[in-house]
């Protein structure tokens, strides 16, 4: 604006605009380019659901953790309505964190939109059609999410270079809707979107991580050969040419001069009379070494290493391929194996009245039961292996988790992936101490059976049935773990 223009009825209007921005005390909603604008401030005023009834939602950064936190809870909504959201934040000149600015559609110097109303209608309409459709996807929802963002932002997903991700570059919008802390999590899921070619990949870097938790903060020591210690002093070694003598730099140390132990003569000029070909290192127990041997130490799990240990990990950025596109807006894609079809076990809503069932007779009975989730994260190797004949491989997984169940227990298989046990009349205990049997005898038979490897890995977590539970409230607890239903 300009302000000597400005008449002082102009004045008087635009110092209310102005105090109206400044005064954080209260959201505020705007309409500009006929989209309803709101502005949050107010972050305890804030409530996600209401998000819903505005076009655009605009987060003033004066607080950069509440803001923070207010974007991480709407990327990681599980409702469209709400996680396709447009979010910009308003930096006034402000550093965005650059995982904040992942999050958001744009950063703002003022709560001004012009620039980005054409990105903000296409927002708009993709979320409108993406809501009016129910997604067949099978697989890990968050996969779903994280397609129908992409595409919703005519965007690419950018690895950001961040000391808050423990490998050193952060996935932000996966990062917010991942339950386990387990960074292999994010990694599984991209892996997967590949292998299922609903994304392509393009390589930005290489990571050295930590083999045994996946950090990127790594220190390298330089150890003696000999007796592993850290703690050595190096120096030059010095090649007299005339006597033809060769030793440390300081057997020849004089004073202020050099002078040659062998034959007592002054050192000159280097290149002239003498060089300094290597240094020489020598550790507190008298070790004389040339090269020292490098070990990785690594600051979040401790383990010490070897430089060949590290896990050489590419980093890349991920675009929608046109099949993953196509699964945005449709949800469809290339049906698996029918779980129905699988002898022994039942579909979710089966499952479900199942368990109501169980729950009312457990009341009566005083008895209590659980069920366990067990979610297999099979390794981006294995399930390569099994790209050409996957529904069968599937099959044969599922008899082989069904074998290890008694009769009495009710078994769903969801999305390929996570398997849902009912076991009547057993606590959790000793149906836990059961499952990690069963997890251990099943990851043997992968490994032995059906092409599998180390890197396969079977998370499981038994709730107990309360005698006070509702059937839908176990259900709940654990799909906040697995996020799938
Ligand atoms: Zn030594
Ligand atoms: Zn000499
Ligand atoms: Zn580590």
């Amino acid at each position: 604006m300009d302000w000597k223009e400005s008449d002082t009825v102009g004045m008087t209007s635009v110092n209310e605009g102005i105090a109206k921005v400044f005064d954080r005390s209260k959201n505020s909603v705007i309409n500009e380019h006929g989209l309803d604008v709101l502005v949050v401030k107010n972050f305890e005023d804030t409530k996600i659901p209401s998000l819903v009834a505005y076009d655009v939602i605009v987060i003033d950064y004066y607080n950069p953790s509440r803001a923070s936190e207010l974007l991480r809870a709407i990327r990681s909504s599980p409702y469209e309505e709400v996680y396709l959201k447009a979010v910009f934040v308003v930096s006034y000149g402000r550093e965005v964190d650059p995982i904040d600015e992942g999050l958001a559609d744009g950063i703002l110097e003022e709560p001004k939109l012009a620039s980005y109303i054409s990105k903000i209608e296409w927002i708009l309409k993709t979320t409108e059609e993406i809501q009016e459709v129910s997604s067949d996807f099978t697989g890990r929802k968050i996969l779903l999410k994280l397609i129908r963002f992409l595409y919703s932002r005519q965007t690419n997903l950018k690895p950001v270079p961040s000391s808050k991700s423990i490998m050193g570059y952060s996935f932000p919008f996966l990062d917010v809707n991942v339950q386990q802390k387990d960074y292999q999590e994010v990694l599984d899921i991209l892996s997967v979107g590949l292998e299922r070619g609903l994304l392509d990949e393009d390589f930005i870097d290489y990571t050295h991580l930590c083999s045994n938790c996946l950090s990127g903060f790594i220190n390298y020591r330089e150890t003696c050969p000999k007796c592993g210690t850290r703690k050595h002093v190096s120096q030059n070694t010095i090649h007299h040419f005339v006597c033809g003598y060769v030793g440390p730099e300081s057997d020849f140390q004089e004073k202020d001069s050099l002078k040659c132990p062998k034959c007592d003569r002054r050192l000159r000029h280097i290149g002239v009379d003498y060089d300094k070909p290597s240094l020489v290192s020598e550790c507190e127990n008298g070790h004389i070494f040339q090269d020292p041997v490098m070990k990785t130490f690594c600051f979040n799990c401790h383990e010490e290493a070897d430089l060949q240990d590290l896990v050489d990990y590419p980093i890349n950025e991920y675009s929608l391929s046109a099949s993953g596109a196509n699964v945005a807006v449709s949800g469809s894609v290339k049906q698996k194996k029918k779980v129905e079809e699988l002898e022994g076990f039942v579909s979710l809503s089966v499952f479900k009245t199942f368990l109501k069932v169980e729950v009312q007779r457990q009341k009566v009975l005083q008895k209590t039961g659980s069920v366990t989730y067990m979610n297999l994260m099979l390794s981006p190797e294995t399930l390569k292996k099994h790209q050409n004949d996957y529904s069968i491989f599937s099959h044969d997984l599922a008899q082989l988790v069904k074998n290890q169940l008694k009769p009495t227990e009710i078994v769903s298989f969801l999305n390929d992936d996570v398997f849902l046990v009912l076991t009547p009349e057993s606590d959790s205990e000793q149906t836990s101490a059961r499952f990690q049997e069963i997890r251990d005898t099943l990851l043997r038979m992968i490994k032995n059976n059906l092409g599998g490897g180390d890197k396969d890995r079977i998370f499981f977590e038994t709730f107990e049935m309360e005698l006070t539970d509702e059937a839908d409230s176990i259900l709940e607890k654990i799909n906040q773990e697995i996020n799938i239903f």
